[in-house]
């Protein structure tokens, strides 16, 4: 089944949208496989953000990330990749649609909540990243509920 790396930032952690941000993957039907609150170092958030180290933003991006602990997670299910992407809403806030977790909750692109994985390629990498300890094996009961 897929999975996704999904992140709160120090940002949602601060204004208290963990419970928020985890009921609206609950309630679709997603699975949570991994979760954790740290706060990462400047090595490991330029790791995560390598692909951005060329943008004129990225030093910003790595102290955001760094300014306090983030809510680290990995979600499982049918096309999450593509789906939790839609439910955190385009990386501006600003043109993210009402209902999506960012067009709710965020005005800047430089503080907005949440981090979604891109592709599945890309999830697997992240989730190898942030998770070397591994994730939790489980099959939600409720699969024949959410699954036809
Ligand atoms: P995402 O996949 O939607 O998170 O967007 P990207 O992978 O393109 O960028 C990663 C993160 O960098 C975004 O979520 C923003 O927090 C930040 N970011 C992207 N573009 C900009 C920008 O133009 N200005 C600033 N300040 N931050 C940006
Ligand atoms: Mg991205």
């Amino acid at each position: 089944m897929e999975q996704t790396f999904i992140m709160i930032k120090p940002d949602g952690v601060q204004r208290g949208l963990v419970g928020e941000i985890i009921g609206r993957f609950e309630k679709k039907g997603f699975t949570l496989k991994g979760l954790k609150l740290i706060t990462v170092d400047r090595h490991f958030a330029e790791q995560h953000y390598a692909d951005l180290s060329a943008k004129p933003f990225f030093n910003g991006l790595v102290e955001y990330i760094i300014s306090g602990p983030v809510a680290a997670m990995v979600w499982e299910g049918k096309n999450v990749v593509t789906t939790g992407r839609k439910i955190i809403g385009a990386t501006n806030p600003a043109e993210s649609a009402p209902g999506t977790i960012r067009g709710d909750y965020a005005i800047d692109i430089g503080r907005n909540v949440i981090h979604g994985s891109d592709s599945v390629e890309s999830g697997k990498k992240e989730i190898a990243l942030w998770f070397p300890e591994g994730i939790a094996e489980w099959r939600s009961s409720l699969h024949s509920w959410i699954y036809e």
